[in-house]
């Protein structure tokens, strides 16, 4: 273990404190200390450099248990922070389920033999996610869980919903259950967005009014209960508009929206790219302006990966029969830096707001997101933000069906530190 570090002229973002400034950023003894640095410190150039509150990650599947042919804890943690991130939220559509403690403690176990990132397990709402009766939130409470989701699929009733949200708010602590908007009636085989490509390409059409629906639906009991709700992954611009005006009536809400979303639209999937196929599913030019101004106004608050990935032999498929999903961990800052920052949609600040200290605040990761005052673990992200490269598998992930490849992005992580070790170090992880 090294004495400290010292990261030398660096350009200094911490949202949680509002700080954007050059100076060093000085570790010794995995915290953020404030003056001067251990005499045997190592010196890190770090001009030109950005150093932030590590990122964090609402929305990963990491399919251990269960699903090791597609990724790990080990290989999911492990692209997790080659991508800049030093806490994830694990999702629950385990097998089995995480939908009791034993469960949360073995992946959380699993994370910290890793040593690459700190993982926090979402609880499923319902036992095996079967939609119907309630899991043993209180247990996963005491465990640590503050967030709660059957995401995979929808919470299925407004009814389910509704006693969710009222149990929960019984806890003393703040539970959040997040919900994959999408009525199922109205999916069931759909293949991608339903309109003009869908209509060209002969697939089967997931509609835009099935995630407006349901997020009308969710809003409402929300409203109703006074329940704190969180939205997963909105890809549709109507969907945007009614959280929009349920935030402005006070409606307990978050929300979240994936890179590819922000990023892509249905026209992309003309070469029928697998790797694009996901639910919900890529729509329009207009919608993906909708989730832009979203972010850019508040209305969306998190940018969350929904990191899904797949054996090759999974993805190498017909269109119809591939499973949905795209990697996302070790793509995601530079897919923001390029596409949102770079063009002006979005302050880097912001960005990093929304990639770090918002999420974190979320899932109760207290250790993460900011700020990066005396005394806090020193848990950071160093990036180039100009730094140029071209997404190509193999990736660190053990899968490789991300929906960037071939890309040219811009930023590009060169450090990552977790309670003050490097587990990334010039673009490489360590463990
Ligand atoms: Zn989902």
């Amino acid at each position: 273990m090294s004495a400290g570090y010292v990261f030398e002229g660096a350009r200094v973002i911490d949202p949680a404190a509002g700080v954007d400034e050059i100076r060093d950023v000085v570790v010794a003894n995995g915290t953020i200390v404030d003056g001067a640095a251990p005499e045997d410190a190592e010196r890190i150039d770090a001009r030109g450099l950005v150093v932030a509150p590590g990122l964090v990650d609402l929305h990963t599947h990491l399919r251990e248990p269960g699903d090791e042919h597609k990724e790990t804890v080990e290989t999911g943690t492990r692209a997790a922070a080659a991508g800049g991130y030093t806490a994830v939220a694990a999702m629950a559509n385990t097998s089995p389920v995480t939908d009791h403690a034993a469960i949360v403690h073995e992946v959380r176990d699993l994370a910290t033999a890793a040593g690459c990132c700190d993982v926090f397990p979402v609880g499923a709402i319902t036992k095996g996610l079967d939609g119907e009766s309630l899991a043993e939130m209180g247990e996963m409470v005491e465990a640590g869980v503050r967030v709660f989701s059957e995401d995979g699929r929808c919470v299925p009733s407004a009814r389910l919903l509704r006693n969710a949200l009222v149990y929960a708010k019984a806890f003393p602590v703040e539970v959040v259950l997040a919900d994959h908007a999408e009525d199922a009636s109205l999916v069931e085989d759909g293949q991608m967005h339903e309109g003009a490509y869908s209509y060209t390409l002969g697939l089967a059409g997931r509609p835009a009014e099935a995630e407006e629906i349901v997020v009308a639906r969710d809003l409402a009991v929300a409203r109703s209960t006074g329940g704190r709700l969180h939205l997963c992954h909105l890809s549709s611009g109507r969907a945007v508009d009614l959280v929009r005006r349920a935030k402005a009536e006070g409606v307990r809400v978050t929300a979240e929206v994936t890179p590819h979303h922000l990023v892509f639209t249905d026209a992309d999937l003309v070469t029928y790219d697998t790797a694009k196929k996901m639910h919900p599913p890529l729509r329009t030019d207009a919608d993906r302006d909708a989730l832009r101004e979203g972010v850019a106004d508040g209305t969306i608050d998190v940018i969350a990966t929904d990191h899904a990935p797949h054996a090759v032999e999974e993805k190498d498929m017909e269109f119809d029969r591939s499973p949905p999903g795209t990697i996302g961990l070790e793509t995601a800052l530079a897919a923001v830096l390029t596409h949102l920052v770079a063009p002006g949609h979005l302050t880097l600040p912001h960005a990093l707001a929304a990639m770090s200290t918002v999420p974190a605040g979320i899932l109760g990761a207290v250790e993460h997101g900011g700020p990066l005052t005396t005394g806090r673990p020193a848990n950071l992200v160093v990036f180039d933000p100009t730094q140029e490269w071209t997404v190509e598998p193999p990736f660190v992930s053990k899968a490789r069906n991300s929906a960037f490849t071939g890309q040219r992005l811009t930023g590009r992580v060169r450090y990552t530190m977790l309670r003050g070790e490097l587990v990334v170090a010039e673009e490489k992880p360590t463990r």
